[in-house]
């Protein structure tokens, strides 16, 4: 997971408590904002939970906030540039009420640390993704008046017990965190530094927190992880290497955890993200191709179609790997849905190499991507060992050429959805009209159809007679 994985929203999500309203009622006002994967923006349902338990209540204006706390993102330049900028609207807050505390969460507090207070006066707490258990603690210590910080990274910590607090949830999809951290090392990527080693998450509170967001109303739960595939559950915290052949067999594998998911009730649908293909296996496969509630939508970041830049990106696999795990996707579930991330202009890309991510994407044709350019981040693997030499424009031709191709993929990819009938849940009114409703099919493509008489949570079947670029259009048939 890194650029798009995590389906990096250049937006900000403003918290609304949703699920516990009655709780929800605390004196203090807690302005909470998320910005880049959706690992931050689960993050922050932790945070909130943590603090509404203290007394807070979460509010969608910072003007009116106590405490003010931006969870941010560190994954390319621009990210960071953002949290700093939205930093300078919240000075008049505490122009206006000296006592308001300002905090920043997340990766870019930890990429930085101490040099964050530094930088920004303004800022009072500084916490890493590890440290939110300590948020109480540290913001006693910032309204004594300390500036506080606490970016500790650990090996164990999942937050397993703790209930998040639904923000900004349309009541129908939620997101289940089962691991944390990431013990690749891609060369490009600040994950491994900003949220550490990876660690599974006990599979009994997984399943818990999927039984209890099934009873609220709640009909699909995305399984989410920097790469789902190597979660390993050992009960100990072993890592794969350290387990005897009896561990082996007591552990739980991504595959199995799954199934056991699906297996809680056929009305629960199952996503999950983000999967890494050198440790994507027929197993995981074969179990999504068994159950009709696991969605048939995969998002496998491939990075490059060069296996040379691939391996300076120090991404564990090779182009000819790569498609050969394509290959298996299309041949078990042969109407899956692809997605993927691509990084144009990474160190020393040659033309031809650039042309090999072309002509990968020729072969693949994905229904969806997440593309950026090179981004050089401090401190990581690539950053030390190579020089970001690709002239910024040429970057950004090989970005466009990249962007252009797919967006022509993406609406082959539609096309093929119309004449056909999609089971769809459906998550709300689509965004033009209150006479239609819009929910996803088992690809992950949106379908949007006549509301008549059915409402969120619901599954129906549209037969599609049109489409978009990127949105199924039909009628309820059953
Ligand atoms: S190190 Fe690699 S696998 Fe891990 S989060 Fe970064 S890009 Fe994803």
């Amino acid at each position: 997971m890194n650029n798009s994985e995590n389906k990096v929203i250049d937006e900000s999500i403003q918290g609304q408590a949703l699920n516990v309203n009655s709780k929800n009622t605390g004196s203090k006002k807690l302005f909470l904002e998320s910005y880049g994967c959706q690992m931050n923006f689960s993050d922050s349902e932790i945070v909130a939970s943590i603090l509404i338990d203290k007394g807070y209540s979460t509010t969608q204006n910072f003007e009116e906030a106590d405490v003010i706390f931006v969870n941010t993102c560190a994954i390319r330049e621009g990210a960071e540039s953002k949290v700093r900028n939205r930093l300078n609207d919240f000075k008049r807050v505490k122009q206006k009420n000296p006592k308001a505390l300002v905090g920043v969460l997340g990766c870019m507090a930890e990429r930085l640390k101490a040099q964050f207070l530094e930088q920004e006066k303004l800022v009072d707490i500084v916490v890493g993704p590890d440290a939110y258990r300590d948020l109480p603690n540290l913001l006693e210590q910032a309204e004594d008046g300390h500036r506080a910080i606490n970016v500790i990274l650990s090996k164990e910590e999942t937050y397993a017990d703790l209930t998040p607090v639904r923000l900004g949830t349309n009541g129908v999809t939620a997101f289940i965190s089962i691991t944390r951290g990431c013990d690749n090392m891609c060369s490009f990527c600040v994950v491994p530094f900003t949220r550490g080693r990876e660690r599974s998450r006990d599979p009994e509170t997984i399943l818990h927190e999927a039984k209890d967001l099934f009873a609220q109303g709640y009909r699909e739960v995305t399984l989410l992880g920097q790469n789902v595939d190597s979660y390993l559950w050992t009960g100990g915290g072993l890592k794969k290497e350290q387990l005897t052949e009896e561990q082996k067999a007591a552990s739980l594998n991504f595959a199995q955890l799954l199934e056991k998911v699906a297996l809680l009730d056929p009305d629960l649908r199952v996503r999950f993200s983000t999967s890494h293909p050198k440790d994507m296996t027929d197993e995981v496969l074969h179990i999504m191709a068994k159950y009709e509630n696991i969605c048939n939508n995969i998002h496998l970041p491939v990075q490059s179609g060069n296996s040379n830049v691939l391996e300076k990106m120090n991404r564990g696999y090779s182009r000819e790997w790569y498609l050969e795990r394509m290959e298996a996707i299309r041949r078990i579930i042969p109407d899956c849905g692809i997605s993927t991330d691509i990084i144009t202009g990474f160190c020393g890309e040659t033309e031809e190499e650039h042309k090999e991510t072309i002509s990968l994407m020729e072969k693949v044709q994905y229904d969806f991507a997440y593309m950026f350019m090179y981004s050089e981040r401090p401190k990581t693997l690539a950053e030390r060992k190579y020089t970001d030499d690709v002239p910024e424009e040429v970057k950004k031709r090989r970005l466009q050429e990249v962007v252009d191709l797919q967006r022509k993929h993406s609406g082959i990819r539609t096309e093929q959805g119309v004449g056909k009938i999609h089971r769809v849940l459906v998550e709300g009114f689509s965004k033009k009209s209150d006479d239609m409703l819009m929910g996803r099919n088992s690809q992950n493509s949106v379908v949007v159809f006549p509301r008549e008489h059915y409402k969120k949570g619901d599954y129906v079947n549209v037969f599609v007679d049109a489409c978009t670029s990127s949105t199924l259009i039909g009628k309820v048939v059953s």
